[in-house]
């Protein structure tokens, strides 16, 4: 069975003390009411990894991640982070190929395949994105856009390692807008996305990877979203940032 994953994507926010608060309260409501096959991701800055993963303790159904890694495992590359580091401070996941990485640090497919290598090389689960800006969908090009973001940064893999990806499905006009997708366009989006990884890994294979939808998912509109077959959860930006909303979220799942 694919796990059924939310994540709170905290971007560039918050104070330290502003983050331990809020980690607080999703971590109490998660050790009350998270059972089964889902699992709850903080997606926190860098500087908050270490407080926050040990605040959080040893529970399989919350975790941190950090938002990025180096294609790089050590060297002269001033103000960069590197997967070995995050795996020697215990941190599972990294979000990779965000949209935002995408279109401000210039962050293309062949440097999101290296760093989709470096961090499954160091143990890190990549949560990876993918995603068409407004102008490819207006001209019909989404589909084929996002396959190729997925092929091009994923295909190399063999089939164990592609199975240990999370993908998140993000289209950059639903991405701090306020515009959702529609639950239909998510999940054609997914389905599409999931034959994709059936075309090049066999079905099996593709059935075990988790797609998450992200794009203005708040606790409107997560319980429809999430019904989607091939929505697996959500990447959370904005209503990750507010306890009670994102608690709203996870109990959508
Ligand atoms: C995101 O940052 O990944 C995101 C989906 O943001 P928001 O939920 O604010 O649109």
């Amino acid at each position: 069975m694919r796990q059924k994953i939310v994540a709170g994507n905290w971007k560039m926010n918050k104070s330290l003390e502003e983050a331990t608060i809020l980690a607080s309260e999703v971590k109490g409501m998660v050790a009350d009411e998270v059972k089964g096959n889902v699992k709850v991701i903080l997606c926190t800055p860098f500087p908050y990894l270490i407080t926050i993963n040990n605040l959080l303790g040893k529970d399989n159904h919350i975790s941190v991640s950090a938002q990025n890694c180096s294609e790089f495992e050590s060297g002269a590359y001033t103000g960069e982070v590197s997967a070995p580091m995050l795996k020697s401070i215990g941190i599972p996941y990294v979000i990779l190929g965000h949209s935002e990485r995408r279109q401000y640090f210039g962050e293309d497919a062949k440097l999101l395949a290296k760093k989709v290598d470096v961090s499954l090389k160091h143990q890190l689960i990549p949560i990876f994105c993918c995603g068409e800006p407004l102008e490819v969908r207006e001209k019909g090009g989404h589909e084929a856009l996002v396959k190729k973001q997925v092929e091009e940064s994923l295909f190399h893999l063999d089939e164990s390692a592609v199975q240990k990806v999370v993908i998140a499905y993000e289209p950059v006009w639903a991405i701090g807008t306020g515009k959702t997708a529609t639950s239909q366009q998510a999940q054609d989006m997914h389905a599409v996305i999931r034959k994709h990884l059936a075309s090049k890994y066999g079905q099996s294979v593709a059935d075990t990877i988790s797609i998450l939808y992200g794009g203005s998912v708040n606790a409107a509109n997560a319980k429809e979203l999430f019904a989607c077959p091939d929505v697996d959860g959500g990447l959370v930006g904005g209503a990750s940032l507010k306890s009670r909303e994102f608690t709203e979220i996870i109990k959508s799942i």
